[in-house]
């Protein structure tokens, strides 16, 4: 299964559906891959105003 990216919140996707959005609204073009281990903690996820863990598509 190939892994989208979610246009609302940019988390990377395996499945139909982003499970923090609840979207359908999945992008197969997306480049870059973030991995965010703990967001309170990383100057990246501040920066890209991301407040979760997990991995991420820079765009
Ligand atoms: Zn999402």
């Amino acid at each position: 299964m190939s892994t989208k990216a979610c246009k609302k919140c940019k988390r990377l996707v395996r499945g139909d559906k982003c499970p923090v959005c609840k979207t359908g609204s999945l992008s197969d073009s997306w480049k870059g891959k973030i991995i965010i281990i703990d967001a309170n903690k990383s100057e990246l996820a501040k920066t890209m105003k991301l407040t979760d863990s997990g991995e991420y598509a820079v765009r």
